[in-house]
């Protein structure tokens, strides 16, 4: 299970997520904090992002899961508590919409629509749940 890691790649991640004190990465077996390490990319030709197979796991004990997770560049366009709609691009160039459910902070959503920012969102089984950058 470890072929494919990238080391670098792994610490990049853990360092991202150790920001943002979220409740959602907290342990459920032991409390503890969790890292997400994205293993190798998933082929899918028709996704217009490259989702990878992704690991979450327990830095105190056993406990892991797998997931799916990719990021978009993007800005807010809509959002409310539970979904957030972000305008992107396809590989081809035109716009995207995309909606997720978010379990992002609602006051940092209030500001990137207002400033219409743009920046990298991460998505985890189809819920988006860090803004990196
Ligand atoms: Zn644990």
């Amino acid at each position: 299970m470890n072929k494919g890691y990238n080391k670098k790649d792994m610490e990049i991640l853990a360092g991202i997520w150790d920001k943002t004190g979220s409740n959602s990465m907290k342990c459920p077996e032991c409390g503890g904090k969790m890292v997400l390490i994205q293993v190798e990319p998933i082929n899918d030709a028709y996704n217009a992002y490259i989702p990878y197979d992704t690991i979450i796991e327990c830095t105190h004990c056993d406990f892991k899961i797998r997931a799916e997770s990719f990021t978009i560049l993007g800005s807010i366009k809509e959002f409310d508590t539970h979904n957030v709609e972000i305008g992107s691009w396809s590989p081809s160039g035109s716009r995207v919409l995309s909606k997720y459910e978010h379990v992002l902070d609602y006051e940092l959503l209030k500001n990137l629509k207002k400033s219409g920012e743009l920046v990298e969102f991460l998505i985890v089984n189809n819920q988006a749940i860090q803004v990196i950058g």
